[in-house]
């Protein structure tokens, strides 16, 4: 039987769900199907006013509380144990001022929510390359995607954001309000509050845009990734580029004989017209004998869903990151020696190609930290919920000697792409010692209880120094 929500939670017009009520496991259920927890209670918000109410509801209680935005993190912080969920899930609106290039986006709104709406106009903003995977985790950790060194990073797109403080206020953030709290949510992840809605500038991109993969055999790696180090030094800022090394996935255009077959592949998404991106692409498109090539004009919400399949909610995951600063020829033998060394199919590395306008924010500017590195790379172990512990067990050692081997070479972490096994000495090592203590002092400000602890924590000012 369902418990009546506007009993549970005054001031609450959204769902409310517990754990016996019908849906209580399908909504305790992130993307990364490892994660298995239990809260009391799921405060589905319809509008700020019900996050508002359950931000308060749960203080008044002292409940333990995770946020959840698209409930993609890997480390599963949007839910936790035993407290309440504020769920944004059912928060998705998009709203496109074509006139001023700009959108207004719910806090649970996923990517593709976004680029559906803003193509309609021929308009984009930098979000991630998984159509699935939130706006509201993504923005706060900084966002990067096919478009960021030509429009920047999420945050560097990021107008103003509503947000709910731990003493369930509701401010609002920008360059004039807030200043302070603006500089932390660009980057700082979840520490400050709930956004009920971030507004983002918009940029004319596509909607046809010249984008896909190239893929070459494994053995190929090293001369491919010397001949990628090299291409990407010179490529205009328009193009985007990851690389993926793992097994070529089986989807449409790949002939079946190729289905898991171990790959590299260089993908590229080129903001700008087509003709251009032909001709940005074209040296790589020519690079050695390439197994496959999938380059073509492309709807621009087509490629940015076109990866959607090869990571499903409900997989396994566990998750390396690394920032790199250059790809020596010391750094490519390691990942040559180590990509395939996965015995799960569906196991991957990427590397996110970084610079253009990325780097050319000032580093104070916000507090994303890692403006400098050329290069973003994830070690994305992935095997099925049906395979057993030896699998599983293969995956993680496969993934922690990958990260082990590029340690010395590593510059910094992504904040976004940390696991629960990171520990707090990697959050530290993420923002770096300077951005970290300043973003401790914003937190004391805002969250000096540290109420917001679920996430890639900032411990309060005067605690972290301990
Ligand atoms: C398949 C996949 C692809 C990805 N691709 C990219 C990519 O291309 N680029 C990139 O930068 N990252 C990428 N990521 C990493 C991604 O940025 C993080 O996983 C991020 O946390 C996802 O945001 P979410 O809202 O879905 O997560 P959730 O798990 O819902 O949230 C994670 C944390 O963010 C905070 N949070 C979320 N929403 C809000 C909100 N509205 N207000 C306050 N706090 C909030 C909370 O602290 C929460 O614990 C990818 C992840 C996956 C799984």
């Amino acid at each position: 039987m369902t418990t009546p929500t506007a009993i549970l939670i005054p001031g609450f017009w959204g769902e409310v769900i517990a754990p016996d009520n019908d849906g209580y496991d399908d909504a305790r259920a992130v993307w990364n199907g490892t994660v298995d927890r239990r809260p009391r209670l799921i405060a589905r918000c319809s509008g700020t006013a019900d996050v508002t109410a359950a931000v308060r509801f749960a203080r008044a209680r002292d409940l333990e509380i995770a946020v959840r935005g698209g409930g993609h993190n890997v480390a599963g912080t949007a839910v936790c144990d035993d407290g309440i969920v504020i769920d944004l899930s059912a928060m998705r609106a998009v709203t496109v001022d074509p006139v001023e290039r700009t959108v207004r986006v719910q806090g649970g709104a996923l990517w593709g929510d976004v680029d559906h709406q803003t193509q309609a106009y021929g308009l984009a903003t930098t979000g991630g390359i998984v159509s699935h995977t939130g706006v509201g985790g993504l923005s706060l950790g900084g966002g990067i995607g096919w478009l960021m060194r030509k429009h920047g990073l999420a945050i560097d797109n990021l107008v103003e954001a509503e947000l709910i403080t731990a003493e369930g206020d509701l401010i609002r953030a920008s360059a004039n309000d807030h200043p302070d709290l603006f500089w932390a949510l660009r980057g700082g992840g979840g520490n400050f509050g709930v956004v009920s809605s971030f507004r983002f500038t918009l940029h004319a991109v596509g909607p046809t845009v010249m984008a896909g993969p190239v893929f070459w055999a494994a053995e190929d790696t090293t001369d491919v990734l010397r001949f990628y180090r090299d291409f990407v030094t010179d490529a205009p800022d328009e193009l985007g580029n990851v690389v993926r090394l793992g097994t070529i996935p089986p989807s449409p255009g790949v002939s079946e004989e190729l289905h898991f077959r171990p790959a590299i592949a260089v993908a590229s998404c080129y903001a700008g017209p087509v003709e251009d991106g032909e001709r940005a692409v074209r040296a790589l498109r020519e690079f050695g004998t390439p197994l496959v090539d999938l380059v073509g004009p492309t709807l621009y919400v087509d490629h940015q869903s076109g990866i959607d399949d090869t990571v499903p909610h409900g997989w396994h995951y566990y998750w390396k990151a690394t920032n790199l600063t250059y790809l020596s020829d010391e750094v490519i033998d390691i990942i040559a020696e180590h990509a395939y060394h996965a015995t799960s199919p569906r196991s991957y590395a990427a590397i996110f190609h970084m610079g253009g306008a990325v780097a050319r924010v000032l580093r104070d500017a916000t507090a994303y930290p890692s403006r400098d590195v050329e290069h973003n790379m994830s070690i994305d172990a992935v095997w099925l919920p049906e395979q057993d512990d030896t699998v599983r067990a293969k995956e993680i050692a496969w993934a922690r000697e990958f990260l082990a081997a590029l340690q010395p070479h590593s510059a910094g972490v992504y904040v976004n792409f940390l696991d629960s096994d990171d520990d707090a000495s990697r959050v530290r090592e993420a923002y770096g010692d300077d951005k970290y203590w300043r973003l401790a002092e914003v937190k004391a400000k805002y969250d000096p209880e540290n109420v917001f602890h679920n996430n890639k924590n900032i411990q309060p000012g005067a605690s972290a120094a301990t």
